[in-house]
């Protein structure tokens, strides 16, 4: 199969990543999302991510940001899904706002079309099962920021075709990455150990065990992590590992996955992390 054109939903953190990403490596982007503000914030969002991640390109030529930005159509009407030949799914990592956006795009989108689910932790066979395609239906758990991470997890739904894995390596090949496959579960490999990571780091600081800082340097300096898990937080927002946590409590029944309330606090006073400015850390 041909992928060229890629649609993909949800502007937020991870959809504007995939889908700059996307037109970096010449496909045709459909952005879809709910609102013209939005979307004209995505397309600044990008532009600046664009001159930011040229620094780190020593030696390549350099992109030209409107290129890349005429490569995308942004646009609130799911109906121009209908060429896609794939589409990445990136809304809120919420059940009832999923579960609203994938019999939409069944409706719209060719029978061809696969769907990849970016999501957090929810299961793909659930995401599946409100399409009439679910052997189209696949995770592709992007991370972030996209265009600049090699590797994704990639997750077989019950019914997820052989062939449909097969189409997403494709599409993720095009995209220079790579991917591990995981059988589904809530959280699959990565979140169901690192939202519980991040999760225990807030209760850390709830109680006053250590600083933010200090908990962070801990990963940092005596296990060689990269970042911290409050740093990796206000990285994936918060508002997102609550969601995510929340979904893995549901899924498992299991008390292990309760979500900090220190967390439902911050999340509840608008402190989500980079994306408003304010998380565990101050961003200008
Ligand atoms: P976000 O809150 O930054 O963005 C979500 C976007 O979805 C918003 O722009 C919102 O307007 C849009 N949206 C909501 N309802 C919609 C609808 N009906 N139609 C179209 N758009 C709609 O969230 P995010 O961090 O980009 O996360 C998106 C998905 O990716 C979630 O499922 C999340 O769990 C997953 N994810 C996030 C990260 C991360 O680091 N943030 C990493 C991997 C996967």
């Amino acid at each position: 199969m041909n992928i060229q054109t890629v649609g993909v939903v949800g502007a937020g953190v991870m959809g504007i990543g995939v889908a700059q990403n996307l037109a970096q490596t010449g496909h045709q982007v459909i952005l879809v999302d709910i609102s013209e503000d939005i979307l004209d914030k995505a397309k600044h969002e990008i532009r600046n991510n664009i001159r930011f991640q040229s620094f780190f390109k020593k030696g390549d030529r350099q992109e030209s940001p409107n290129t890349i930005i005429e490569a995308i159509e942004f646009s609130t009407n799911y109906k121009i899904l209908e060429n896609a030949d794939f589409v990445v799914e990136n809304v809120t990592e919420k059940w009832d706002i999923k579960r609203e956006v994938y019999p939409l795009i069944d409706s719209i989108c060719r029978a061809d079309c696969v769907f990849a689910a970016n999501t957090s932790a929810i299961p793909i066979t659930r995401i599946a099962s409100v399409t009439k395609r679910a052997d189209k239906v696949v995770g592709i758990h992007f991370m972030n920021p996209v265009p600049m991470k090699p590797m994704v997890e990639m997750i077989r739904g019950y019914h997820t075709s052989d062939t449909t894995i097969e189409t997403a390596k494709q599409m993720l090949s095009q995209m220079g990455k790579e991917c591990i496959i995981v059988n589904d579960a809530p959280g699959f490999v990565s979140n169901r150990v690192l939202m519980l990571t991040i999760n225990e780091a807030v209760f850390l600081l709830q109680d006053q065990v250590a600083t933010a800082e200090d908990v962070d340097k801990i990963f940092k300096g005596c296990f060689g992590h990269k970042m911290g898990p409050l740093e990796t937080a206000d990285l994936i927002g918060l508002d997102t590992i609550l969601f995510s946590i929340e979904v893995l409590y549901e899924n498992f029944n299991d008390s292990k996955y309760r979500p900090c309330t220190l967390l439902k606090k911050m999340v509840d006073a608008g402190l989500h992390g980079r994306k408003t400015g304010k998380g565990f850390y101050v961003y200008q």
